[in-house]
């Protein structure tokens, strides 16, 4: 499972907790995935969605490493 984005197109910052908002989601192609996310982070196309989902929890644990 993993959770779909909202189709929303809200131009006005989000103030929670303060820092920039991470959304990430899984994009499929043809047999690969990949994770982006609202901050203009992407990870390169993976095999398996729970691959890409693993690159989307790292970048959510850290933000800044990538
Ligand atoms: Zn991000």
């Amino acid at each position: 499972m993993y959770t779909e984005p909202s189709a929303q197109a809200d131009p006005r910052e989000e103030h929670e907790g303060g820092s920039t908002p991470h959304r990430v989601q899984i994009s499929e192609r043809g047999s690969f995935a990949h994770a982006s996310c609202d901050c203009g982070w992407f990870a390169p196309g993976r095999r398996s969605r729970d691959r890409a989902r693993r690159d989307a929890d790292e970048h959510l644990a850290a933000p800044e490493a990538a």
